[in-house]
């Protein structure tokens, strides 16, 4: 079976992920997305706060899992057997970045993991979970970057910080 990891902090998961995942999901008899456990970059969203949206974003996918893990993301992969990793790409910028990061993964894993790119939708280049924050913090206008249960989480966090 082909099966793949896409890994990331989704904190939160936007319309620019889940466009990856609909993607790679059609390539894939298995897509298993994983949050990664990133807590020394202070996520806004805990890691089952992500996982429950991811977990609702793709409900009628049947080939996506949602998982989360700590620690390498290579060793996540040779535990559970995956040699591939997809990551998107938005920009020359994700790209040096990206780079990095597959290329670095592949030195260290003894496993042997790839990275396929995919190259984001145009309507989506601009997206990242950092600005939906920001916007949403301010009390900005991000349904059109997120799904309505997102933008409703967000509101929710904010408010609550704000007390
Ligand atoms: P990271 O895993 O680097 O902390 P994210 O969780 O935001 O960051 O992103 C996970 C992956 O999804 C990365 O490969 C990132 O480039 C990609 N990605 C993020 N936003 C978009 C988008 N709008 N379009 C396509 N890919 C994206």
């Amino acid at each position: 079976m082909n099966r793949a990891l896409y890994p990331g902090s989704f904190d939160p998961m936007t319309y620019g992920h889940l466009d990856i995942i609909k993607r790679a999901s059609k390539m894939f008899d298995e897509l298993i997305v994983a949050v990664l456990d990133n807590s020394q970059k202070s996520p806004l969203f805990s890691v089952d706060e992500r996982v429950k949206i991811l977990t609702e974003a793709t409900r009628e996918m049947d080939n996506v899992k949602v998982d989360s893990f700590s620690g390498l993301t290579v060793d996540y992969c040779k535990n559970n057997n995956l040699h591939i990793m997809v990551r998107g790409l938005r920009a020359v910028t994700d790209f040096e970045y990206e780079l990095q990061i597959a290329q670095t993964n592949m030195k260290i894993s003894d496993f042997g993991v790839d990275t396929v790119f995919l190259v984001t939708d145009l309507q989506y280049s601009y997206l990242s979970s950092s600005t939906v924050k920001e916007i949403a913090m301010y009390g900005g206008d991000v349904s059109h970057s997120v799904p309505d249960y997102v933008e409703a989480a967000l509101k929710e966090k904010f408010r609550n910080i704000k007390r």
